[in-house]
């Protein structure tokens, strides 16, 4: 991460420790690694994005609806699901340092440095021939570069089997071959890679009577696949249809850095959408693009984002791809797409002995359903709303302190609080006007009074955490009811009469008035 975006995204971390978005978990004791609360803006903030991919999935698809699974499920689903026998990562440590890496992400972090190499005889050959440079032909005929690129492909074939077979050793021998050193100790002294299973498992009932080891959910999904059939047969779905899901999963990350980017206790929003056989490749296209368009109706900025096709796919898919956003260390999985197949399904047909079978009344025929996924990190949302909308910036406006300010720009609808009522000074009767236009509007919008302070550092205080607009009550709304609204993004201010507030503020603070763009 480049200086200047590391120094950004610290500051990001402290502003939301500060105001009352996120605060490490049980911090009076030193916290929990990669664990999180979230503070009072920040479950408002929470809990706005859900609102926002809810009522897009269950309430404008009339085909999808939603439902909220336990997090314990029975032992054998995570058998059926295939998360016992491959939910690992492989790890490594380092004897000096005493740190722990996943193997599969140092080996490909080895190959990404040669292929920095090509890119560096690209970049002085480019130097070299000037205008005439034809790189397709440089990097197809020049020897170096060949061999580079010889290497690259062994060691990405070898990774490749070695992932697909479990093959530890192997994954050794590639850390060995690729010359890897521990980036802290500088030391090439690794011990035997070991397979981590990343699920949290605990023990449900007493002891004395054979307690049962169960596993506390890894991803929301097997949630709706066991529930497929009650859902299907209670709402009487017609394929395809979908079902919607958020709730908490849990995952032992190796290692969890990056704030809430990875944690071990996070929220997703997953949607399995059923399909027949044969027509999910056309099913996954058309959730691509649905998502992405949600995405983007949030204008964060279309650049931001960016498909990222899977080369190496889970073992229950045949098509992947992500969803990356432009986090402040770069661009990174934000949302999965992927399409499952029947794997999910089959198995727990197979592991239960129940039919987990659709029966098309149209044709007559059964058949277990092919299955497209949307699956969503809510905290890595937050954390895209959050960095993207974090701005230090000097203030030019008249009638504003001038100076510095730190806004969060949150789109308007998802921003903790809507409204920010100000009385312009504790007296002469504004304060008690400010609470009764509050009364009026606290039953649509999110409001919050001070009173306290001059205007101008109540501003600020609103800005910081991203208050779209600002309501101030003054001498001359006592004579002709009307109060100025300041834009938080413009620092623009307008008279507008009292009673026309809540149909202005409304819409420009609906979840709908983004819907309604996609
Ligand atoms: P990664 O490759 O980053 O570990 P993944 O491919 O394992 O992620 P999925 O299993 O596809 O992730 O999970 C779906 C979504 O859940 C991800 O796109 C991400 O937004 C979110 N997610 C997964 N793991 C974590 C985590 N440890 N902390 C926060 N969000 C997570």
């Amino acid at each position: 991460m480049a200086n200047q975006e590391d120094n950004l995204f610290k500051n990001v971390i402290a502003h939301a420790k500060e105001y009352g978005f996120i605060f490490p978990s049980s911090e009076i004791y030193d916290g929990l690694s990669a664990v999180y609360d979230y503070g009072q803006n920040g479950a408002e903030l929470k809990n706005n994005i859900k609102e926002y991919w809810w009522k897009f999935m269950t309430m404008l698809h009339e085909n999808i609806v939603g439902i909220d699974a336990a997090i314990f499920m029975h032992p054998t689903t995570w058998k059926a699901s295939g998360h016992v026998d491959a939910f690992n990562d492989p790890l490594i440590d380092n004897k000096d340092s005493k740190k722990r890496y996943r193997a599969d992400t140092l080996i490909e972090d080895g190959i990404a440095r040669l292929e920095e190499k090509i890119e560096k005889e690209v970049e002085k050959a480019a130097k070299r021939f000037g205008e005439s440079f034809d790189r397709q032909m440089f990097v197809t005929t020049n020897p170096r570069v060949l061999e580079y690129q010889k290497k690259v492909d062994a060691f990405n074939e070898r990774l490749k089997l070695a992932m697909e077979k479990s093959d530890l050793d192997e994954l050794r021998q590639l850390i060995m071959d690729l010359e890897i050193a521990d980036p802290v100790s500088g030391s090439r002294n690794w011990t035997d890679v070991r397979q981590f299973n990343l699920m949290f498992s605990t023990e449900m009932g007493s002891l004395a009577e054979d307690a049962n080891k169960i596993y506390l959910r890894p991803e929301t999904a097997q949630g709706i696949f066991v529930n497929f059939l009650n859902v299907q047969k209670t709402g009487r779905m017609k394929i395809p249809f979908g079902i919607a899901q958020i709730g908490k999963a849990f995952r032992n990350e190796i290692i969890a850095r990056q704030f809430i980017f990875r944690m071990r206790e996070f929220e997703q929003m997953e949607m399995q959408f059923f399909v027949k056989p044969g027509e999910e490749m056309q099913w996954y296209e058309f959730w691509k693009e649905k998502r992405m368009k949600w995405h983007k109706a949030l204008g964060l900025g279309d650049a931001n984002y960016r498909f990222h096709d899977h080369l190496n796919l889970a073992h229950y898919a045949n098509a992947a791809c992500d969803i990356q956003f432009n986090f402040p260390m770069g661009f990174k999985e934000l949302e999965g797409i992927h399409s499952r197949t029947d794997f999910d399904l089959k198995n727990h047909e197979k592991y239960s002995g129940k039919k987990m079978q659709y029966f098309d009344p149209e044709t007559n025929q059964s058949y277990i359903p092919y299955v497209v996924e949307t699956s969503i990190g809510l905290d890595r949302m937050f954390l895209a709303v959050l960095a993207s909308a974090y701005k230090e910036e000097k203030v030019t406006r008249d009638g504003e302190d001038g100076g510095d300010r730190v806004v969060l720009k949150i789109p308007a609808p998802l921003a903790p609080n809507k409204v920010a009522v100000l009385p312009l000074v504790k007296k002469d009767g504004l304060p008690e006007k400010a609470q009764m236009i509050m009364t009026n509007l606290k039953f649509d919008l999110r409001c919050y009074y001070e009173d306290k302070d001059t205007i101008g550092r109540r501003y600020r205080r609103q800005d910081a955490i991203g208050t779209p607009f600002c309501i101030t009550i003054d001498h001359q709304t006592l004579q002709d009811d009307t109060v100025t609204v300041r834009d938080r993004d413009t620092l623009q201010q307008e008279r507008i009469p009292v009673n026309a507030l809540k149909a202005r503020l409304t819409e420009a603070c609906s979840i709908n008035s983004i819907l309604r763009k996609i």
